[in-house]
């Protein structure tokens, strides 16, 4: 077992910067306390404390269980985790008390059932280990089976989605033993979390992780159904496996602080472009920043210790943007890690100064933030399912799966769309920048190449790789991948996994993974249903694959998905094309949908319901929160500088014109103009934003008049004189760092 202290000496003692309140003078100092900000002192220091040591020290893994509980209860625990069986109440109790004397042992008072509401966030309940003793003057820790399975935090402030009266308010969460539980450190105290299920006292569940569970479950039996018909003998668990990659920008905090858009709504909702945007594409993957370099070092180590295998960091497109990807796990844990990911950026950026906005679009005009979640699925016996090895062709299992997964995003996709909608990703997708609200599929040339052969009555050869030779003796030969990259696609196939890149970054993957594995389940198990019991079985597969490209072929398109053609294309071929989350969100109610999530046990139609009722909810809360921003800082920041200096410049004009000097007057005119103008549209909005009714009035009348504003509030930006423009600028935030 690997010793707490070694963590414990590596505790951090940062130079914290308190945040500044920038007012206009103070802007400039802001800039010059992060200028002469002093580096962090070294706290990360893996010579010291290899990397293999560190890694899972923070996690009751498979590893401590094996030296803690007695064999029996191990291999108990491996049953349930790997076979799904149930675990027993004794059982359950040796686990806890191992559970309890590991986390106390390493500093821990208390532990949290960690949950995913329908928020999107990470919901944590904490609850002492320690009782007072009957002497009165001890305390004694102590944690049962039955508090480790099931606890009970008041579900009535989560959002259900009217599945059930605020006095009917019993939420249980049920532990989730296939994800690891974890301590959380914070500078003072040590808690261990226990990942969860969230489910209602009627049984319905609450939150993002059920769905993923029952989804892997339903997904392996019929994966497995058509590894048998491949005459697989023994075959095990296939896991549905996921690595989300993470886009996100940094800010200095006493940017942040003087920004209340950016820390109310989480993105701009003001501000001129700067002079030098991304065009000169000098950002991504650029040499790291050395302050965000330090901070970055510090997210690994805190990944490393809960075992979360962050894998690549790098500069992203956007000044300010930056991308974190583990390696893949099994969903599930994928999911709670991704959740980890994005507390742990965000925990670690505020102990370096600055703060990591995971809005998908936090500043108009440079490159938004999504997170590509690439997903397959394999088994430890059967290996990567969606691996097509060099002769694709003659690969009938892995065509079979992946003409499933084509067949499911081409029947589901306006599922698809839905779940990546919300009143952020709206500003991402389309924008030229991120793939389009079109669902399409990019296979790459090879497979393209494969399954058009397929159509056309049979494949019989694959594009070979090659090799690339660079020209220059002393470099290598490359060998070459069979397809290229394609960056404008929504669901691309990159070699041996589906990239779905329409997921934004705030959101929760959960909800992605629980929809692909479903949709991907009925598709398996339609194709089974078609093979098991056919005469001659490469007769039935090429006759279902063809059947398939003939009916689904329309959802695969190759080539550039930002372009106006496509728009056009995609209309021929009668794919949807819903450009708005009002227009999206539906689709969760679909009678396909609830079909298909009921059939196989993922959620009701009830529970579907409730999750598109909390979308819109969640929609209309964040674009009237932006609203009353909008109107606030309008009114009581932009407007008082822009009409104190349309006084000074009229009083200026009229002292001039009175010692008889030429006085100038088109700012004065220009300034006075979008004043008054301002005025007026604060008005309008104000009027507008009060007769919001419905998802659409949210859309496509009170957004609209937000963005009016900032028309008017951005020109005034490049008038008004720079000490006295209330709002740190574009250029401040996102190249002062
Ligand atoms: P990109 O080149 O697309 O930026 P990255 O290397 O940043 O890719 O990330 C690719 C992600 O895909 C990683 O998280 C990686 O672990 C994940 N991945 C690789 N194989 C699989 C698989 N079989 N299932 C799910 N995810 C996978
Ligand atoms: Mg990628």
């Amino acid at each position: 077992m690997k010793d707490a202290n070694v963590i414990n000496t590596l505790d951090v003692k940062h130079l914290r910067p308190k945040p500044r309140m920038t007012t206009p003078t103070g802007r400039s100092s802001a800039i010059a306390s992060i200028a002469g900000r002093a580096p962090t002192e070294q706290s990360v220091n893996f010579t010291d404390h290899s990397p293999k040591n560190v890694f899972g020290s923070n996690t009751f893994s498979l590893a401590v269980m094996k030296e803690m509980l007695k064999p029996d209860t191990y291999s108990a625990v491996l049953k349930t985790i790997k076979d799904g069986h149930k675990l027993s109440e004794h059982v359950a109790d040796e686990v806890a008390e191992a559970m309890r004397s590991w986390s106390v042992a390493r500093g821990a008072t208390h532990y949290a059932h960690v949950f995913y509401p329908l928020t999107g966030l990470t919901a944590e309940k904490h609850d002492s280990f320690y009782d007072p003793g009957t002497n009165g003057n001890e305390a004694i820790s102590k944690f049962k089976g039955k508090v480790l399975v099931q606890g009970e935090p008041d579900a009535s402030s989560f959002p259900n989605g009217g599945i059930r009266a605020t006095h009917r308010a019993r939420g249980y969460t049920a532990w989730d033993i296939t994800s690891p539980a974890y301590l959380l450190e914070s500078s003072n105290g040590t808690t261990l979390c226990i990942p969860t299920s969230f489910v209602s006292w009627t049984g319905e569940s609450l939150d993002t992780k059920t769905p993923v569970l029952k989804s892997m479950q339903v997904l392996d039996k019929q994966a497995r159904r058509i590894l048998k018909l491949f005459g697989h003998k023994e075959i095990s668990y296939v896991a549905a496996t996921a690595g989300p990659e993470q886009e996100y920008f940094l800010i200095d905090k006493s940017f942040f602080y003087s920004r209340p858009d950016l820390q109310a709504a989480g993105r701009s909702l003001f501000g001129a472009q700067p002079p030098k945007g991304q065009e000169f594409e000098d950002h991504y993957f650029g040499a790291i920043p050395e302050r965000v370099l330090a901070f970055m070092c510090e997210v690994d180590r805190e990944l490393y210790k809960l075992g979360i295998p962050s894998k690549t960091r790098h500069n992203e497109v956007a000044p300010g943007q930056f991308e974190i990807a583990p390696l893949f796990e099994s969903a599930n844990v994928a999911a709670d890690h991704q959740q980890l990911i994005m507390t742990i950026l965000k925990k670690v950026a505020d102990r370096h100064g600055l703060v990591c906005l995971l809005h998908e679009k936090p500043f108009a005009g440079v490159n938004g933030s999504g997170k590509h979640v690439n997903w397959s699925l394999g088994s430890a016996t059967q290996g990567n399912l969606l691996d097509p090895g060099d002769t694709p062709h003659d690969n009938a299992q892995f065509l079979v799966f992946a003409g499933a997964v084509i067949r499911a995003v081409d029947k589901f996709a306006p599922l698809l769309r839905a779940v990546v909608a919300s009143a952020g990703n709206d500003h991402r997708l389309g924008a030229n920048e991120a793939p389009p609200a079109i669902i399409s599929v990019y296979l790459g040339d090879q497979l393209a190449d494969v399954f058009e052969q397929i159509k056309g009555g049979g494949a019989t050869s694959s594009r070979q790789r090659g090799t690339l030779h660079i020209g220059v003796d002393v470099l290598p030969e490359l060998p070459k991948d069979a397809g290229d990259r394609n960056r404008t696609s929504p669901f691309a196939f990159t070699g041996n996994r589906f990239e779905f890149r329409a997921v934004g970054s705030n959101q929760t993957i959960g909800t992605a993974l629980s929809c692909l594995n479903t949709i991907l389940t009925e598709s398996l198990d339609y194709i089974a249903g078609k093979l098991e019991g056919a005469p001659d079985l490469n007769a039935a597969i090429q006759s279902v694959l063809k059947e398939i490209m003939d009916q689904h072929g329309k959802v695969i398109f190759n080539g550039n998905g930002y372009s106006e053609e496509w728009h056009a294309e995609a209309a021929k071929r009668g794919l949807p094309n819903f450009k708005t989350a009002a227009d999206a969100l539906p689709a969760f109610i679909g009678a396909d949908v609830i079909e298909v999530f009921e059939k196989y046990g993922v959620l009701s139609a009830e529970e579907l319901h409730s999750r598109y009722e909390i979308a819109v909810e969640q929609y209309v809360k964040q674009v009237n929160v932006e609203a009353k921003l909008v109107e606030e800082i309008a009114q009581t920041k932009i407007f008082p500088a822009a009409a104190a200096y349309a006084t000074s410049l009229a009083e200026t004009a009229a002292k001039l014109k009175a010692a008889g000097v030429a006085a100038p007057g088109a700012t004065l005119t220009k300034v006075a103009a979008l004043t008054s103008e301002l005025e007026g549209q604060i008005a309008d909005l104000r009027e507008i934003h009060a007769a919001a009714l419905q998802i659409g009035d949210w859309t496509f009348k009170v957004l609209p008049s937000m963005l009016a504003i900032r028309k008017t509030v951005d020109a005034l930006e490049a008038l008004v004189p720079d000490d006295a423009w209330p709002l740190p600028t574009y250029q401040e935030m996102l190249f002062i760092r």
